[in-house]
């Protein structure tokens, strides 16, 4: 048994565009997918499917990403094996192609997160993919515009959740969202579930959203834990679209936004299903 679902971030998505945020999320649906048909590893799978989702413009995360207020792209992405506990993070990182190959890379380390300039110095030392910091801008971008996640189950029983963004539009320069850090924008364990979430980074992280998830998988379904946690969150403000797997590779995926683009396959249902949002889910 193996299962996937990505997300392409939580927000409104003009009509227009729409249809560029469903090609993305399916493709890499398809780059992961592939993987865990193959019976390849669940980190592969996501890192695969959000390698594709950083190479379109389409997705706020590598190339594409938003621009802080001094009008360039700083990253953050985390990953999370939920056998080992291992997380590997990275924020405010400039000048990198694929910010989850490089928090990929930080998976066997001991430190979690690298920020900055020191991430960057892991991700030359680590024969990760560099290019100039411009490269990463987008003059006008085709489509909707969001961060991004992914989790997977694979036919080893191993859960593993990832994020990547280029954080908020305009924000200041150095800010950290929830999306590298573990129990706010992700989170993994084999007996429990996995999770990855878009949305107001700062809400989320106040609130420990993912933390609050895997509480809630404990004893419910993922659609009733998502919901709980997100009813939480409204109640500081804020809005957001998590998406979780069960370790029996069950789905749960809800928003408080607008639109949140998904794309998920199992083994029980290998054709990749793709919705703009919850409405469309359930026409
Ligand atoms: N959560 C991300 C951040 O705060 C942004 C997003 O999901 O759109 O950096």
């Amino acid at each position: 048994m193996w299962a996937l679902i990505l997300h392409g971030g939580a927000k409104e998505i003009e009509p227009d565009k729409a249809d560029f945020s469903r090609a993305g999320c399916k493709a890499a649906l398809v780059a992961g997918r592939d993987i865990l048909m193959q019976g390849g590893s669940a980190i592969d799978a996501v890192e695969a499917a959000l390698r594709v989702l950083e190479d379109d413009p389409t997705f706020n995360c590598g190339f594409g990403s938003a621009l802080h207020e001094a009008g360039q792209v700083e990253m953050c992405s985390g990953i999370m094996n939920g056998a080992t506990f291992d997380v590997g993070a990275v924020s405010v990182i400039e000048g990198v192609r694929h910010p989850i190959s490089v928090a990929k890379a930080m998976l066997s380390e001991e430190v979690i997160l690298l920020s900055g300039p020191g991430a960057r110095k892991f991700a030359a030392d680590n024969g990760q993919e560099l290019c100039d910091p411009a490269d990463l801008i987008v003059g006008e971008r085709p489509g909707a515009h969001d961060t991004v996640g992914c989790v997977a189950l694979d036919s080893h029983g191993l859960l593993v959740a990832g994020t990547s963004t280029g954080g908020l539009d305009g924000t200041k320069v150095g800010r950290v969202g929830d999306a590298p850090m573990p129990g706010c924008g992700y989170y993994a364990d084999n007996a429990v579930g996995a999770v990855a979430l878009s949305g107001d980074g700062e809400h989320i992280a106040r609130m420990m959203l993912a933390a609050r998830i895997m509480r809630g998988l404990e004893h419910g379904d993922p659609d009733s834990a998502i919901q709980t946690a997100l009813a939480q969150l409204t109640m500081i403000g804020g809005e957001a679209g998590a998406i979780a797997l069960t370790p029996d590779g069950r789905f749960g995926w809800m928003h408080t936004s607008r639109d949140f683009v998904v794309a998920m396959a199992s083994s029980a249902a290998p054709e990749p299903h793709v919705y703009l949002n919850q409405t469309e889910s359930t026409r």
